[in-house]
């Protein structure tokens, strides 16, 4: 879901508290050879006590020559900073400013925001260079002529304007396509956006129904056979595509298509006339989302912001989601965190994980600041504390293998080797 447009006035208002509660980030004196000592450090399983060295941003294992400054961490447990793999909210300049202290406050140095355009894109490169703050992963979105995110955006102009058409959203804030001749035609609308990642929604897609269903324009996705011309097309680009599936069905049109993530588990909420059958991903085609690799990105704590007060409808879910989401484990398919929360970040989604009770702590942990940001950054070193990674870290007051609350006691922050201090 994209929460981005129609939680924006009321967010808008916690925006500014939060922005005012936050100090900003400073940089700590930068340069030279720092020690990091009197700490443990994370493995991938368990945490070894020890020092790290950081020269130019980059942690070495062997004692250098001269060590320029000393950083005592207090005995705390240090893993590597977290990412979100699924969220909006650094989509925009206006986003950016408000959100960036949250993200560098959350130690989630990483983050994918999965419905760019090109104008908010280069809007989001502007506003955050120079300055610290979270790796964006940027992204093309892409959708049908009556596709989410169009209703979304509507609602928000025609606040300002009631007679805005859809050509205002159209080719702007996604990219229109409806056959898959659009793939070709469109392409450079979305090399435009110069993306890391292609988004691409399905929504039902399975069901020809919501098509002309004046109840459902702008709320659908992608016809089916559109998405393996879009997943050719970008990777000829080197270019990954991400899915946005609510169904099983487009569970399984997503992983056919060949997607190297899905962003959403199907079934998050259960859209009217729908049952949990609907959403619950078939056994085969979770056995093809594992031989393939496919990452799937649950954004399961949505299902509490979309439920509401309904503890019925979210009984419902839960029980789906518990359901897909044991089988996807068992058949070992790669799982990474994200939140899609406009609100937070993808600590939100391990607390929700944590509390399902699937997933152990360390298995929570390792998706959170291992898995998570080698899927957003393959081609950096990072999700890692050992010679030659990204010194991109944080210091926990608690060991996060021990107690379910430690990766919210964030005692300090290092990014890409410089320390951050943030009230
Ligand atoms: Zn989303």
């Amino acid at each position: 879901m994209d929460t981005r447009i129609r939680l924006s006035r009321r967010l808008r208002a916690l925006g500014a508290l939060v922005a005012f509660a936050i100090a900003p980030a400073v940089v700590a004196a930068p340069g030279g050879t720092v020690e990091f000592h009197n700490a443990y450090w994370f493995d991938g399983d368990g945490f070894t006590s020890g020092s790290r060295y950081v020269i130019d941003g980059v942690i070495t294992e062997a004692l250098p020559a001269r060590i320029d400054r000393r950083e005592d961490l207090g005995g705390r447990w240090v893993v590597p900073a977290f990412a979100e793999a699924h969220n909006h909210n650094l989509q925009n300049a206006w986003g950016a400013g408000r959100w960036r202290d949250m993200y560098l406050r959350d130690g989630v140095f990483h983050a994918a925001m999965l419905c760019g355009d090109a104008e908010g894109n280069q809007a989001v490169r502007e506003a955050l260079a120079g300055r610290d703050a979270p790796r964006v992963v940027f992204t093309s979105c892409v959708s049908s002529s009556d596709g989410h995110p169009l209703r979304m955006a509507l609602r928000e102009y025609r606040q300002a304007d009631p007679d805005t058409g859809p050509e205002v959203v159209h080719d702007r804030h996604y990219v229109v396509m409806d056959t898959p001749a659009d793939v070709a035609a469109k392409w450079p609308l979305v090399q435009a956006a110069r993306p890391d990642l292609v988004k691409a929604i399905l929504l039902h897609s399975e069901d020809p129904t919501r098509r002309g269903d004046p109840a459902m324009y702008g709320v659908n996705g992608l016809e089916p056979e559109v998405l393996p011309v879009l997943v050719e097309r970008a990777r000829a680009d080197g270019l990954r595509v991400a899915a946005h599936t609510e169904s099983a069905a487009d569970f399984a049109v997503a992983v056919g298509a060949g997607v190297d993530i899905i962003a959403h588990l199907p079934g998050y909420r259960f859209w009217p006339g729908k049952t949990g059958g609907d959403y619950r991903i078939d056994d085969a085609t979770i056995a093809a989302a594992a031989a393939r690799g496919v990452v799937v990105v649950p954004t399961a704590s949505i299902a509490e912001l979309v439920a509401g007060n309904d503890l019925e409808a979210l009984a419902a879910v839960q029980a789906v989601q518990a359901d897909n989401l044991a089988r996807l484990k068992a058949a070992g398919v790669p799982l990474a965190m994200g939140s899609d929360r406009f609100d937070a970040t993808s600590i939100v989604e391990y607390d929700y994980l944590l509390a399902g009770g699937l997933f152990d702590r360390r298995e929570l942990l390792r998706m959170l600041s291992v898995d998570t940001p080698r899927l957003l950054q393959p081609d950096a070193r990072v999700g890692c504390l050992e010679d030659g990674c990204v010194a991109s870290f944080v210091a926990l007051d608690a060991d996060p293998l021990a107690a379910d609350d430690a990766i919210h006691r964030i005692g300090a922050r290092v990014l890409e080797g410089r320390v951050l201090e943030i009230d």
